[in-house]
């Protein structure tokens, strides 16, 4: 691991104009393993000022065709490095090599769609007024602001740089002060494989100094955010001022509806995973399961037992789950689950830390809990670790109203075998995706992906993701 960790900003690693760097910490361990530049306004200039450039120059001179080559060339090159860059993301965020290692394959795709989507991307023409020829034309906003954030940093960077350089786009990212070493390092690669210089800028640094001034630059002309719904909300307010469109990815309390007929076979594992990956900092993560009444009893114990043995340790030791982020976020949920028992709320079935497990490392053990009012806190707001709550429900209108009734709809999951039902669920739960029988966390790179009410709005992923990263300009030639 390298000491020190640069921006890439025109092309060039470079530290921050103002030479501070943030200690970057192995949530597995407590250690710090290395550090990376702590960039402010004046970083975030530079590296807005290259975007232009690359836009004016070598980048904005592409076809659409080279530019999906290059996109293509990216995507081997990480696959090429997976191993490098599974360390760095195991490392960075503590989870299981094994979810890393899948974190960089799935990025690999972003590069690998989005090259390939990159000059299938056409506009249309309109029939009009006699004489008149009328194009609507998809065009690139121009520089792209991409603040994201440490759960996904190399899913999420590939997910909003790969489709807005498809489009036509350059970029600007900011990653999360927690976990930016992918981001860093695949931005370098791609230089390697032949990007322009500037088409990626990569700035490091905290949201309130680096994150604050890249939502509020005036050479920003649209921005992608995946974050908090509060944090969200702050860079869509500095965005408003300038009258420029943000895509909000944001959270989630996603319900896995469970009636008594189900495959409980298939339903049971997938909804423990829906938890436990990346330790439940996951914005789909599947944190409510809602059963119907006559199944209830036997569900929760099944699920008990599924929670009671599974085992938290270091991301190189390839648990069940690794760590959570950080100490904040360890205590955080901590505390949620305790708020919760203090009121009376059962723990059902909680998992065990495994015996070699370092004790500095932020673990939380995953959990279970029973009975659960549908009106408490714990089933309304999102914790963001491996916390699963229970609750029971007698009718499938019950049910679509308790699924609806949080501020979030980002995803749910159905489990029936009555056909016409799953029909029924689908068109009653507010949500951006829903999933029947199977649970996507995400869904895959080809579906599209985003949120209803407090969850955001905008969509990424598939090609709906592409086509976001472009405005319309109709062109209304009169020939006679
Ligand atoms: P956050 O939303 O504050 O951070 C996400 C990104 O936004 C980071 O890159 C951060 O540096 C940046 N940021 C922070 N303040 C900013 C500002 N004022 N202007 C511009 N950018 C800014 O998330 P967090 O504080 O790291 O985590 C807090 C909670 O957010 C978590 O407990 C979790 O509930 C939620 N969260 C959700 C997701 C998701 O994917 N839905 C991801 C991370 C965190």
């Amino acid at each position: 691991m390298p000491a020190e960790f640069h921006n890439v900003i025109d092309g060039q690693l470079v530290p921050a104009r103002g030479g501070a760097t943030v200690e970057v910490i192995d949530p597995s361990t407590g250690q710090a393993i290395t550090r990376i530049p702590r960039s402010d306004a004046a970083d975030i200039d530079d590296a807005v000022k290259a975007a232009h450039r690359a836009l004016k120059g070598p980048f904005g001179k592409l076809t659409a065709t080279e530019r999906g080559r290059l996109l293509s060339r990216l995507s081997s090159a990480i696959l090429a490095h997976q191993d490098e860059l599974s360390e760095l993301e195991c490392r960075d965020t503590g989870k299981p090599m094994v979810q890393a290692r899948a974190d960089i394959a799935a990025c690999a795709r972003y590069f690998e769609y989005y090259g390939g989507a990159a000059d299938k991307l056409h506009g249309e023409t309109i029939p009009y007024a006699a004489g008149t020829t009328v194009m609507a034309i998809r065009v690139p906003h121009g520089v792209t602001g991409h603040i994201i954030p440490w759960n996904y940093p190399a899913q999420i960077y590939g997910r909003s740089v790969a489709a807005a350089l498809g489009a036509g786009n350059c970029c600007v990212v900011k990653p999360a002060e927690d976990a930016c070493l992918t981001p860093l390092r695949i931005s370098a690669l791609a230089l390697e494989v032949g990007m322009p210089a500037g088409a990626i800028n990569v700035v490091c640094g905290l949201g309130s100094e680096a994150g604050a001034a890249l939502s509020a630059h005036p050479g920003i002309a649209h921005i992608s955010f995946t974050g908090s719904t509060q944090t969200g909300a702050s860079v869509a307010e500095a965005a408003a001022r300038r009258h420029v469109p943000v895509t909000l990815e944001l959270g989630g309390k996603s319900p896995q509806i469970v009636f008594a007929d189900a495959d409980m076979e298939q339903a049971l594992p997938t909804i423990v995973n829906a938890i436990i990956q990346s330790a439940g900092q996951t914005c789909t993560a599947g944190s409510r399961v809602l059963i119907e009444r006559p199944a209830y009893d036997a569900v929760v114990q099944q699920l008990s037992e599924r929670f009671q043995a599974l085992v938290v340790g270091r991301g190189h030791d390839n648990r069940d789950l690794g760590p959570v982020i950080n100490r904040r976020q360890q205590q955080k949920v901590r505390g949620m689950v305790d708020a919760a028992v203090a009121d009376g709320i059962r723990i059902a079935g909680q998992g065990r830390l495994a015996d070699d497990a370092p004790a500095e490392g932020c673990f939380v053990l995953p959990t279970l809990l029973a009975d659960v009012d549908p009106a408490h806190a714990i089933a309304r707001d999102e914790i963001f670790g491996p916390v699963l709550v229970a609750i029971p429900f007698d009718t499938e209108e019950e049910a679509a109203d308790i699924a609806n009734g949080t501020d979030y709809g980002l995803t749910a999951g159905v489990w029936t075998r009555d056909g016409a039902r799953q029909f029924r669920m689908a068109h009653a739960i507010e949500a951006g995706q829903v999933f029947i029988n199977n649970y996507g966390a995400g869904g895959g790179i080809e579906l599209p992906f985003g949120g209803m009410k407090h969850s955001g709005y905008g969509r990424e992923k598939a090609f709906e993701g592409l086509r976001g990263f472009t405005t319309i300009k109709t062109i209304a030639i009169k020939h006679g």
